[in-house]
This record gives C-alpha cells, sequence and structure tokens, in this order.
C-alpha cells in the first residue's frame, strides 16, 4: 500500500447528514440524470489544497479537481480571503451599478490575452459563455454556419449541446441547426494516415470540405478546444489550429477558442492553450478554473466584435456578480504569486514521463498524452486493435480510490484516465500517484 506524501491539515470532524441519508435523498428528490464516481460513492466533505477528505476524515490526492476546476488549490487561503472580504461587504446588485470588481478582473483578462483581445462579458458557466461567443458571432457575420470538432464537449445548453460532438451529451432534441463537426485531429484514433502533422492538414482538409458541401460556402465560426477534454485530452498536431483558422478565416468566419479546460497556465508552457499553437483567437471562452470553485464564466473577444451584439439588449443576472469577480481576480492573482503555471510545466512533465515508463511496463497503457498538468492515460485492451478497455478503466478508478487516490475518466469510450489536479501538486505527489497506477494496473 503507497503511503500519501505527509500534509499538515486535520479536517474538523464531520457532523452532517450520514452518507445513508444523503443517499436516499438522492435518490427520492435529486434529478435521476446526475450521476456519481464509484460502486460506493465518495462522501467529500473537506478540502485543502491539492487533497479531499471524506466524512471520516480520510484522506484523497484529488487528480481531477472538481473536473478540472479548482485550480489554485481546495480551498486556497488567498481565494478564500478575498472571497469572504466580498461576501461581508456586498453579495450581488448586478451591473446596472458600478462596482470595482468586474471592470478589475476584465482588465485582468485583457493583459493575459493577445493585442485586441480586451472587452469581456461575463456569464456564469461555460456553456452560458459557448452560447454567447456563437451568437456574437453570428451576430457579427451575418452568417449562421458554424464549424465544430468531433469528440469535442462545448456544454449543455442548447446551441452548446449542439457544438458538442458526442452522441453520449446529445438528447435527441432538436438544437439551434447549422453547425457541423470536422474530423477530430487527434494521432491515436484518426482515421487519415501519416504523422500527427500530415493528419493535422488532413483533418483541415475536412473542414474545407464541409464548408463546401455542408455550407453556402461561408461560415461564421469555427469553434475548438486547444486539448480536449471530456473528450480524452486529445487534440490536433501544432500546426492543426493556425491552418484550421486560416481555412475558417478564408471563408469568413471567427475564431474561437474554448479555453475552458485548457485555460489558466494548466497546459504548463502557455497561459492558454491556444498559445502552443501560435494562433490568435477571435474569441476566447473561459469558466471552470477561472473561479477555483465559484461558477464565473467568461468571453473575451475584441471591441469590434462585441459592439456587433450591441443592437438588443443582453442581461445576465449573475453576470459581473461581486463575489464571482472576487474569485476570479484572486484565482488569478494566486497563479502568478504561488507560480502555478510554471509548477504545471514542471511537475506535469515529471508526471508525462513517469505515465511513459508505465506505458513501457503495461501493455493496457495504449497512449499518453496531454501537456503540462492536463494529462491523459487511454486504456486499451490490444494495442493493435486499441479496443477500449473500458471496464478496465472503472476497474483501475476504483483500485485507485482505496488507496486514496481520485482520478477522472473520459474519452468517448471511457478508456480514458483523465490527470487534470489543482495545479499546486507536488513532485512528491507525482511518485506517490504514479505508484499508486503502477500497482493498480499490475492488479487489472
Ligand atoms: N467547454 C468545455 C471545454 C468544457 O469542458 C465544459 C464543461 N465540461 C464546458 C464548455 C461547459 O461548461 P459548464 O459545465 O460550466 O457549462
Amino acid at each position: 500500500m503507497s503511503t500519501l506524501p505527509p500534509y499538515d491539515h486535520t479536517p474538523r470532524p464531520y457532523d452532517g447528514l450520514s452518507r445513508d441519508v444523503i443517499l436516499s435523498l438522492r435518490a427520492k428528490h435529486c434529478h435521476p440524470v446526475i450521476f456519481t464516481l464509484y460502486k460506493e460513492p465518495l462522501l467529500i466533505v473537506e478540502g485543502s489544497m491539492q487533497y479531499l477528505f471524506d466524512d471520516a476524515g480520510r484522506r484523497y490526492l484529488d487528480l481531477f479537481a472538481g473536473i478540472v476546476t479548482v485550480s489554485c488549490g481546495h480551498s486556497h487561503p488567498t481565494v478564500n480571503r478575498r472571497v469572504i472580504e466580498q461576501i461581508e461587504r456586498l453579495q450581488h446588485a448586478t451591473t446596472l451599478y458600478l462596482h470595482p470588481n468586474f471592470p478589475e478582473l476584465a482588465a485582468k483578462l485583457a493583459a493575459k490575452m493577445p493585442e485586441g483581445l480586451d472587452v469581456t462579458y461575463f456569464t456564469n458557466s461555460g456553456s452560458e459563455a459557448n452560447e454567447l461567443a456563437i451568437a456574437m458571432a453570428r451576430m457579427h457575420t451575418g452568417r449562421e454556419d458554424v464549424i465544430g470538432v468531433r469528440n469535442a464537449y462545448h456544454g449543455g445548453t442548447a446551441t452548446a449541446m449542439g457544438l458538442t460532438s458526442h452522441s453520449t451529451w446529445k438528447f435527441p432534441l432538436r438544437t439551434p441547426g447549422r453547425i457541423h463537426h470536422a474530423a477530430c485531429p487527434d494521432p491515436y484514433r484518426s482515421r487519415f494516415a501519416g504523422t500527427p502533422e500530415q493528419i493535422a492538414t488532413a483533418s483541415v482538409e475536412d473542414i474545407r470540405d464541409l464548408i463546401r458541401f455542408s455550407t453556402p460556402g461561408q461560415v461564421a465560426a469555427f469553434i475548438a478546444e486547444p486539448i480536449q477534454g471530456v473528450g480524452g485530452v486529445t487534440s490536433g498536431a501544432d500546426n492543426y489550429l493556425s491552418e484550421a483558422y486560416n481555412m475558417i478565416r478564408e471563408h469568413g468566419g471567427l475564431c474561437i477558442a474554448d479555453e475552458v479546460q485548457t485555460g489558466f497556465g494548466r497546459t504548463g508552457g502557455h497561459y492558454w492553450g491556444f498559445e502552443h499553437h501560435g494562433v490568435r483567437p477571435d474569441m476566447v471562452v473561459m469558466a471552470k478554473g477561472i473561479g477555483n470553485g465559484f461558477p464565473l464564466g467568461a468571453v473575451t473577444t475584441t471591441a469590434e466584435i462585441a459592439a456587433a451584439f450591441t443592437s438588443r439588449i443582453h442581461f445576465n443576472t449573475f453576470g459581473g456578480n461581486p463575489v464571482s469577480m472576487a474569485a476570479g481576480s484572486a484565482v488569478i492573482d494566486v497563479i502568478e504569486q504561488d507560480g502555478l503555471q510554471a509548477n504545471c510545466r514542471e511537475v506535469g512533465g515529471r508526471f508525462k514521463a513517469g505515465l511513459e515508463e508505465l506505458q513501457a511496463r503495461h501493455d493496457l497503457i495504449g497512449d499518453v498524452r496531454g501537456r503540462g498538468l492536463m494529462l491523459g492515460v487511454e486504456l486499451v485492451r490490444d494495442r493493435m486493435t486499441k479496443e477500449p478497455a473500458n471496464t478496465e478503466t472503472v476497474a483501475l478508478l476504483e483500485l485507485a480510490k482505496e488507496q486514496g487516490l481520485l482520478l477522472g475518466k473520459g474519452g468517448f469510450f471511457g478508456n480514458v484516465l483523465r490527470i487534470k489536479p489543482p495545479m499546486c501538486i507536488t513532485d512528491a505527489d507525482v511518485d506517490f500517484a504514479l505508484e499508486v497506477l503502477d500497482d493498480a494496473l499490475g492488479r487489472i
């Protein structure tokens, strides 16, 4: 049995509802589409930085961060302090009145963006932010057609569900039309052959075909995650986005980077995922990590594109809420002060090298991929056929949990381990996680 690295935090005794009561309340009163991980669902009642604690006070290393959301660390003291100070003064008033937090965070985001991307609209979630980005692109271009990428996830509201390209997440409901999905450039499962760069180029040719054969020849927008998150940490080679953006711009469209998972330093080498591809999007969509757990989303774009969306009123009651703004602002400062982007690069590099070493010894690992602290491990039953090892993935998650390690899972077939922890994990955490994975892989 591996031992978690030492950590100085005593969780408070838990005296809330029991697991059984919570389970029965959930079964009776909560919507059944809401699901839990694990055969015996975990009751998590406290967190401190990269660790979570259950009702019995047991500590776990969290490698999933509330689905890539707790960027700085659970209950990070600086984020907490700034949020508490704000809650004690004013919880809500709306953007109808002046307040410093909302323009302050907008200015901080502008300072992190490429030149000219300096106007932000705040929402409460990534889905809402994607809805808005598409609406703005359509208004600005006067066109309707949008190109997305297969295997992408962009949310569960109407347009966002249309952008999402996974039958798993699509209900048989009418979603706004004229959204088309091009081939996913992920070299591991692409139907195109060649080097990752050639596969990226072939995938961009697929965009050309879609524009030619499924649209009036001009488009409103292209939207892509620099690294697909829910899709299983999949991405195209570094030439993909630049070639795709050129193709879209030749056909009159705007380029939207969905940075909901890849933003805020997580990929290590750069603050934004798109920067690895050397591109400048026309809009950047954010959520999750921007708030460290507070409901906060945003779209940053140019003044010109934003202006096209002023012909009618668009209002969001909670968008710009002073408490969420305080959280977002604190997150940006903490990423700087705690050196979290550099940590993602360094600790993430150690983690990836360790996973590749496990791949050399465990046939179950078909592919190791990702950047910084956004890593994926695809499990397959046979490296030739790439048959997805989905039940094995579930078994591995259970074994890891028993040893105090919480992982995420994703990919179309549910066979990809998603490793996207709070960005403050240490070398010792990585070594512990690799030991647990090594042991669990050996037992499956
Ligand atoms: N875009 C991406 C890339 C995401 O991963 C998600 C959430 N998984 C969303 C958008 C939607 O965000 P939300 O759940 O906050 O609506």
